[in-house]
C-alpha cells in the first residue's frame, strides 16, 4: 500500500521536474541511501555513535581528549529543545555562548576560531538558507538558477537522508554545501559525544548522497559554545552564524505572533541599512531559510530589491575566497572575483561523479576561480567516468549514483 503512494524518481534531473509540492514531497526510496542507512543515526533522532563504527569512535576519542584537557568545566546546558531556565551560568559568560550574549569571539588563549558573522567583502549580501534541503525546492531552485545565484545552503543530515535526490540538486546546482546538524536540535545541551555525532553523520551523510565533505556549519538556533566550537573545529568545520535575521523562520513556529508582512519588513531593514552606510566596510551574513513554501517564496520576492540595494549578493564560500570548500582537493569554487564578475557566457568547468555505491563517492571539479573572464575548462581523473559541463550547471552523473527507488 505504501509502495503506490511513492513516487518513482531515479536521479537529480528526474527529481527536480515538478514544481508542485505535492508531488515534489511524495516519498521515495533511493538505493545508495537504502544501502548505507545501518551506518547512520535513526533519522530525526538525536545522533550517537553508531555500534561498530570504529572510525567515528576513533576520532570522537581524539576530540574528546583535547575536550577535557582544554575545557573540563563546559557542561552541556539545558534541554534539547532549548529549555534554559534551569541553567546556573554566570554572568561573565565564561563559555562564550551565543544563546547567553550573542558571543562570537572565543577568548584568544583557548585556539578556538571566532564565529563569522559578516562578510568580508563591502556593499554584499552573505546568502545562505538553512534547514534544507527542502523537498518542495523546485520552484526555488529554479529562480535561483534562472537568476545565476548561487547560495550556501546549510543541510540536516536527516533531510539529506530523506530527500537525497534535493540534495544533489543544491551541489548540482552549483550552491556551496554546508552542515546544519543531525536533527536540528540546541547543541549546547548535548553530551561531547552526541554533539560530535551530529555534526559527524551530517558530513558524513553529505559525502555518501553528494560525494563531497563539507568544510562549514551553522548550528542550529546559533546555540554554541566554546564546547561545541572546539568539536566542530575537531571536525573541520567553520562556523558562520549571522548578523541580521530575516526571522522568516518565526512564521511557522507555534505560537508565534509573527507575520508575513514582518518578515518583509526584516528584509526590507537589511536593504535599507545598504543604502545609508552600515556596510561599507563588511557585508551582512543574513539568516534565511529553506524551511517552507513562505519562507522561500518571500525570498524570491525579495530578490530584486536585495540585488538593487546590494553591490554583490554571493555564497560564503565566494565572500571568503574559500576556492576549495570540501576536503577533497579535486572540487573549486570560484573566488569573490571569479563569481561576481561571471557572466552567463564565461563559465568555468567541473565534473562531478559518483558511484552506485553512494558510500565512496568522488567529487571532482575544477573552475577558474583565479580567473576573472572566461573558465577554464580543466578536469582532475580519479579513473571513473567524467561529465563536463558549465560550473554553474555541475551534473552528478545520474546512471552512476542512480537505480534509486524507495525509501
Ligand atoms: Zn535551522
Amino acid at each position: 500500500m505504501e509502495t503506490l503512494n511513492r513516487r518513482q524518481v531515479t536521479d537529480e534531473a528526474s527529481a527536480a521536474q515538478s514544481i508542485d509540492p505535492g508531488t515534489e514531497c511524495t516519498a521515495y526510496s533511493y538505493q545508495p541511501v537504502i544501502d548505507v542507512m545501518s551506518s547512520f543515526p535513526t533519522i530525526w533522532d538525536t545522533a550517537s555513535l553508531v555500534n561498530g563504527d570504529t572510525e567515528a569512535s576513533s576520532l570522537f576519542a581524539t576530540i574528546n581528549a583535547t575536550l577535557n584537557s582544554k575545557l573540563p568545566n563546559v557542561k552541556p546546558k539545558g534541554t534539547s529543545t532549548g529549555d534554559f531556565s534551569n541553567v546556573g551560568y554566570s554572568a561573565s559568560d565564561p563559555d562564550c555562548w551565543w544563546t547567553w550574549s550573542q558571543c562570537t569571539n572565543p577568548d584568544s588563549s583557548l585556539g578556538i576560531n571566532a564565529d563569522h558573522t559578516t562578510v568580508p567583502e563591502p556593499d554584499t549580501w552573505g546568502l545562505g538558507f538553512d534547514d534544507g534541503p527542502n523537498c518542495s525546492h523546485n520552484a526555488f531552485y529554479d529562480h535561483l538558477k534562472n537568476n545565476g545565484q548561487k547560495a550556501t545552503m546549510f543541510y540536516i543530515g536527516s533531510n539529506v537522508m530523506d530527500w537525497p535526490l534535493q540534495a544533489q540538486r543544491g551541489l548540482t546546482d552549483g550552491h556551496h554545501i554546508c552542515v546544519h546538524t543531525w536533527s536540528h536540535q540546541y547543541m549546547t545541551s548535548f553530551s561531547n559525544e552526541e554533539a560530535f555525532a551530529e555534526l559527524y553523520y551530517t558530513r558524513k551523510a553529505i559525502k555518501a548522497v553528494l560525494g563531497v565533505t563539507p568544510t562549514c556549519w551553522r548550528p542550529p538556533y546559533g546555540d554554541v559554545d566554546n564546547r561545541i566550537r572546539l568539536i566542530a573545529q575537531g571536525l573541520n568545520l567553520t562556523n558562520y552564524v549571522w548578523s541580521d535575521d530575516s526571522e522568516d523562520w518565526k512564521t511557522s513556529t507555534a505560537g508565534s505572533n509573527v507575520t508575513e508582512a514582518d518578515i518583509t519588513a526584516n528584509y526590507q531593514a537589511v536593504v535599507s541599512k545598504a543604502s545609508n552606510g552600515t556596510y561599507k566596510a563588511s557585508g551582512p551574513i543574513v539568516l534565511t531559510h529553506e524551511l517552507t513554501n513562505f519562507t522561500m517564496s518571500e525570498f524570491m520576492s525579495q530578490y530584486d530589491s536585495i540585488k538593487a540595494a546590494f553591490k554583490y549578493v554571493v555564497p560564503l564560500a565566494s565572500a571568503f575566497n574559500i576556492t576549495q570548500p570540501y576536503t577533497e582537493n579535486n572540487v573549486s569554487y570560484p573566488d569573490f572575483l571569479a563569481y561576481t564578475n561571471q557572466s552567463s557566457s564565461a563559465s568555468s568547468s567541473v565534473s562531478v561523479s559518483g558511484s552506485s555505491t553512494g558510500t565512496d563517492t568522488t567529487a571532482g571539479a575544477s573552475s577558474s576561480a583565479t580567473s576573472n573572464s572566461s573558465g577554464g575548462s580543466s578536469t582532475k581523473s580519479s579513473g571513473s567516468p567524467k561529465l563536463i559541463v558549465n560550473f554553474f550547471a555541475i551534473s552528478v552523473l545520474a546512471g552512476l549514483i542512480s537505480c534509486g527507488t524507495l525509501l
